[in-house]
């Protein structure tokens, strides 16, 4: 346990040693506010970082990961909802213009929806899971965190702001699917109906 944190610890002092001196320029810009032109909905998986797979800088994405990169559907409840929250931050107040759902191969949320029984004792896991919309056609993990993706894709649109700017013009829906095997990116393609390669 102690060899994992100290390589954190390790880490944040080449961090501190070398931030300011590497992001000189961008952080001037930065101490005023963040401008980040692209939102991730991303994985919690702890393999697939969004920043450091698309190589970007501080400022470049606003990023929300869940279990699995699910969108819910939007819900009128006033209860509490971390992702839409995020989604309402970067979308209606930032401003983003993209909006990356960003899945991956060998999901451990996906197999947990698949595979219900290797989470049946969780307080948490099987409700959010539930979210998942399962392709009983291809029920494939990978296929099925694909299918996940176009789910979440449809759940956006039913926020009404994110509809409104969509159909407007103003921002853009891109479904990525990472697989950790080869590191490579996947888009899917809306007119194709069918994910090719980055
Ligand atoms: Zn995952």
């Amino acid at each position: 346990m102690g060899n994992s944190l100290n390589k954190l610890i390790r880490g944040y002092r080449l961090f501190s040693a070398t931030y300011a001196l590497q992001y000189e320029d961008i952080l001037k810009n930065l101490t005023a506010g963040q401008t980040p032109e692209i939102m991730i909905v991303g994985c919690s998986d702890s393999r697939v970082d969004p920043a450091l797979m698309l190589n970007c800088d501080p400022g470049d994405l606003f990023v929300t990961r869940n279990v699995a990169n699910v969108v819910p559907p939007f819900a009128d409840d006033k209860m509490i909802h971390g992702t839409s929250a995020a989604l309402e931050f970067g979308i209606r107040h930032l401003k983003v213009k993209h909006l990356i759902i960003l899945g991956h191969s060998q999901c451990g949320g996906i197999n947990a929806r698949l595979n219900p029984t290797c989470v049946e004792d969780s307080d948490f896991l099987t409700n959010w899971t539930s979210l998942i919309d399962v392709n009983d056609k291809a029920p494939d993990l990978n296929e099925c965190a694909k299918h996940s993706l176009l789910n979440s894709h449809q759940n956006c649109l039913s926020f009404p702001w994110i509809k409104k700017k969509v159909e407007a013009g103003e921002m853009q829906i891109h479904l990525w699917f990472f697989d950790i095997t080869d590191a490579s990116i996947h888009a899917y393609n809306f007119d194709d109906k069918e994910y090719q390669p980055l």
